[in-house]
């Protein structure tokens, strides 16, 4: 379970996560709503400590890092055991598919060569780029290079993938083909955080829905909780803009 405890950020005098706490319970997909500018991907950012939280706890399973107080070994093993999908894939330009997804693999994991190309040619497999593992960044299209970062955050076999709104960048026509790939993610039984703006992908695969504003947790619940039976006024509010 990758659980946030009591996290606040602030950006000079901007407090932009108002001591959030949140459970991401192991297998299960949470998926984060709310307008611009809540505090989702700053959220999300403090889970991996790309972004560090200003005070609070992040803890995942066994491993604690308490802003507090913390040693290094618990904040690396914080990040290879929690990866990231980025709004803008976050490839390496010079890099091919397999070269970006071995990365992680042979820096920071420490694999030979040899294993960690078998091990970046399997997921690349599984999010449907056999055939184009070879091809750079400029190569491919934009639904193709954010499969190459779901592939590159699996080929971690971390405990938890947060995804920063995994679609926002894509023309519309390529947006299914990604939602496709997460959602067999999820099937496959991986802790996922998901901050993102489609409704449907929320209703069908969270397990729990989220709704932040101005750095606070407003409301969650199951997808029918919030969707269908919102208690609070901005909740409301919030669904009627997106519907
Ligand atoms: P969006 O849906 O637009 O991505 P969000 O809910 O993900 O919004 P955040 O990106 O977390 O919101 O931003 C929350 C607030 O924090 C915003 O006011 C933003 O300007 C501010 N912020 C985020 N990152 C930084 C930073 N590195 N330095 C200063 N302010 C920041």
């Amino acid at each position: 379970m990758l659980k946030f405890e009591n996290i606040r950020k602030v950006f000079g005098d901007n407090e932009v996560l108002k001591s959030v706490s949140l459970e991401v319970p192991t297998g299960k997909v949470v998926v984060i709503l709310g307008p611009s500018g809540s505090g989702k991907t700053t959220l999300l950012r403090c889970g991996n400590y790309l972004e560090p939280p200003t005070s609070g706890i992040v803890q995942l399973d066994d491993i604690i890092v308490n802003r507090d107080k913390y040693s290094k070994r618990q904040l690396k093993l914080l990040r290879e055991n929690c990866t990231m999908v980025f709004q803008n894939y976050n490839l390496f330009k010079n890099k091919s598919a397999l070269e970006n997804v071995m990365e992680g693999l042979v820096i920071v994991k420490k694999i030979k060569k040899n294993e960690a190309t078998d091990i970046a040619e399997m997921y690349l497999q599984k999010v449907g780029l056999g055939d184009r593992m070879d091809f750079y960044p400029s190569q491919q299209s934009g639904g193709q290079q954010q499969r190459v970062g779901i592939a590159r955050a699996m080929a971690m076999e971390p405990r938890v993938i947060l995804f920063d709104e995994p679609t926002a960048a894509l023309d519309p026509e390529l947006v299914d083909d990604v939602l496709e790939v997460m959602k067999s993610v999820a099937e496959a039984g991986m802790t996922m955080a998901v901050v993102t703006h489609e409704m449907q992908f929320a209703r069908e695969v969270a397990d729990e829905v989220v709704f932040m504003a101005d750095g606070y947790i407003v409301e969650q619940g199951t997808p029918e909780d919030i969707f269908n039976n919102p208690q609070q006024e901005r909740t409301k509010q919030f669904l009627t803009r997106v519907r």
